[in-house]
């Protein structure tokens, strides 16, 4: 059987994790909904039972769908080859995977190193005193100072939602020393970034995003060692987190279009970037490679292209910004992102509306601040549509302004 490269995104996205159909004589994956498993010899039951109480994977009967679920561990197997990754360990949503992730570290160490901007509802997770760990938010400069010897997790995100801003993970890594790095993923993809490969020890998805890829799909993954699988598996046993077997399925009917999805969207996005700049209307744009945005020279060397999201801020904040959003008929206002059509938000107004207005403020998260999914929709379509958007905008602000722009 030829065997793709580890380079061979294109290939291995359509291949992974259905290695076995020629021998199994399917073309589709099998959905295993059984919620309990016959245990006919009860001695190899037990033996099952303690290898997957461990962490590991079953000796023979899945004994309970809470422990194991050949779907869920089909499409684990699939993210685990698109990252490099030994093993993944898929839960039902991007924060069931995050919180599944703290837990582990703290087994370790009860603090924590996050770098800001996140998505909200980490940030949120983190400030909540929900779990039992201890939060020292750092700048990405900050991070070595901030270790201390119970850090048990350093936590980023990179292209940062919302405002797409990057970090050098090669960079946290060797400040986190021997502190296991968590990257959050989500708006890269493995098309466009493999964190493993920078040194990092887990890479988190929501893979209700790119990975399922057509909004209809909540799930979320972590790929990693097999060695912090097993810490993950066991918190996993323990609350419940399970992604559900027709989840599973719909997550692996995603992934071979990945490549293609991201890749046609990040030409779209690129366009769309160009036309916004140029607006009156729009005082800033944050796109990973737009003029400013990459300072450490990330694209190309992290990041093998800017991706699909792009924020971009309107004069006239909140009222704008909103007038805008009003406006459209094609791009869809809703929060998420990575779906087949285009999404737009107001983070301020939903996605990061639990924080502090100040850190709000200091992340770059303003009022007049919007953040767009690029879908599969043409280029000029989702200009019309805009355009359309930004007329409406200016027409809540009383005479022309327009102040130059500025880009980042
Ligand atoms: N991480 C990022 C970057 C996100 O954008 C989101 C959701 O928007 C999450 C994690 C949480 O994922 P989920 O909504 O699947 O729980």
């Amino acid at each position: 059987m030829i065997r793709p490269a580890q380079s061979d995104l294109q290939t291995l996205a359509v291949h992974a994790g259905r290695e076995d159909f020629l021998a199994l004589g399917i073309h589709a994956p099998l959905i295993d909904l059984s919620s309990t498993y016959p245990v006919p010899d009860p001695e190899a039951g037990t033996a099952s039972y303690d290898a997957m109480a461990a962490g590991g994977t079953p000796q023979g009967s899945a004994i309970y769908a809470r422990l194991h679920n050949p779907t869920v561990a089909r499409a684990e197997q699939a993210i685990a080859t698109l990252e490099g990754a030994e093993a993944c360990v898929a839960f039902a949503s991007g924060m069931a995977a995050t919180t599944a992730v703290l837990l582990a570290a703290a087994m370790d160490g009860r603090h924590v190193v996050a770098v800001r901007p996140l998505y909200g509802g980490t940030d949120h997770l983190l400030e909540s005193g929900l779990l039992p760990i201890e939060v020292t938010f750092a700048e990405p400069h900050e991070v070595a100072d901030a270790i201390r010897p119970d850090t048990g997790l350093v936590l980023i995100e990179t292209p940062a939602n919302p405002t797409l801003t990057l970090l050098d993970i090669e960079a946290i890594v060797r400040a986190a020393g021997k502190v296991p790095v968590v990257v959050d993923s989500t708006f890269a993809t493995p098309v466009l970034q493999r964190p493993l490969a920078h040194g990092a020890t887990m890479v988190l998805h929501s893979a209700t995003k790119f990975l399922g890829g057509h909004g209809d799909v909540v799930a979320g993954v972590v790929a990693t060692s097999e060695a912090w699988a097993r810490r993950l598996r066991q918190v996993r046993i323990l609350t419940g987190g399970i992604l559900h077997p027709l989840a599973a399925f719909l997550l692996l009917r995603g992934l071979p279009t990945l490549p293609m999805r991201v890749q046609l969207a990040q030409k779209t996005a690129q366009d769309l970037v160009a036309r916004l700049a140029a607006h009156p209307m729009v005082s800033a744009v944050h796109f990973p490679g737009h003029a400013g945005s990459d300072p450490m020279g990330l694209i190309g060397r992290q990041m093998a292209g800017p991706g699909t999201l792009i924020a971009f801020e309107v004069h006239g904040g909140v009222t704008a910004a909103n007038a805008l959003m009003r406006a459209l008929t094609l791009i869809t206002p809703a929060v998420s992102l990575g779906s087949t059509d285009s999404l737009i938000q107001h983070p301020a107004g939903l996605t990061h509306r639990l924080l502090d207005p100040a850190v709000r403020e200091a992340e770059g998260i303003t009022d007049g601040l919007l953040r767009l999914s690029v879908g599969l929709e043409s280029a000029d379509a989702l200009w019309s549509d805009l355009s359309a958007g930004l007329d409406a905008a200016a027409e809540t602000i009383d005479g022309a302004i327009m102040s130059p722009l500025q880009h980042s």
